[in-house]
């Protein structure tokens, strides 16, 4: 197996109204540089490998058109994810009252019973703020989300924002595992309890 082939491996996808920033989100967290872009065409894939607390971690991250006429093409994506990023404008009232529609969304398409979801707030730089940091951690938290304000434009906290889903994803994964182990060891020590019983029935057993 190879060392790509040993890492842990996530999905994650960003959601959100056309124009919040999301392609801008990803080229900032992936290449540290604010770019304009061209326009997201149905959906985009990068992927890199992120430390994660000292554990390396490859996250396939997609990017999505917010276009209406593109959102029954991208809900095909929300079946693969463990992870979404909600995406709005922090001074665009319409793209955070779009948030309720894009949940609907992601509820009805998913397939990961325990996804991890963060309420990321952009660009933090304009001045043109009209949701409040107030309003939109009150949003996250009724809704069980994380939260985050960013600028993609200034590379503030967008690595913050990915990372804090990532540990999330990672808690969830690590306590699943935990579970299946945990749900293992009855079987296993009767398994066992069962060879020593035949090992000392036959006499050979030398304890
Ligand atoms: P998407 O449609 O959600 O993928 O949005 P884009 O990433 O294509 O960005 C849409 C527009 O918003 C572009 O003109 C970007 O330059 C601009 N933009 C993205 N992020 C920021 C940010 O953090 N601050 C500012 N001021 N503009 C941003
Ligand atoms: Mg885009």
């Amino acid at each position: 197996m190879s060392q790509d082939e040993k890492l842990r491996k996530f999905e994650v996808i960003l959601l959100g109204d056309n124009h919040v920033g999301k392609s801008c989100l990803i080229n900032a967290f992936n290449t540290l540089k604010f770019n304009i872009l061209e326009p997201t065409i149905n959906v985009g894939f990068t992927s890199k490998v992120v430390d994660v607390d000292g554990s390396a971690v490859r996250l396939g991250i997609w990017d999505t058109a917010g276009q209406e006429r593109f959102r029954s093409m991208t809900a095909n994506y929300y079946r693969r994810v463990q992870g979404t990023l909600l995406v709005y404008d922090i001074g665009e009232r319409k793209s955070f009252s779009s948030l309720d529609s894009w949940l609907d969304d992601l509820d009805r398409y998913r397939t990961c019973d325990k996804m991890c979801k963060i309420l990321v707030g952009n660009k933090t730089d304009s001045s043109a703020r009209v949701i409040s940091t107030d309003e939109g951690r009150r949003f996250a938290t009724r809704h069980q989300m994380l939260f985050a304000e960013t600028s993609a434009k200034n590379n503030t906290c967008v690595k913050d924002a990915f990372l804090l889903l990532v540990r999330e994803m990672m808690k969830i994964a690590l306590a699943k595992e935990k579970e299946e182990n945990e749900m293992d060891i009855p079987e296993m020590k009767l398994e066992i309890d069962a060879d020593l019983g035949k090992q000392k029935a036959s006499g050979s057993c030398s304890c």
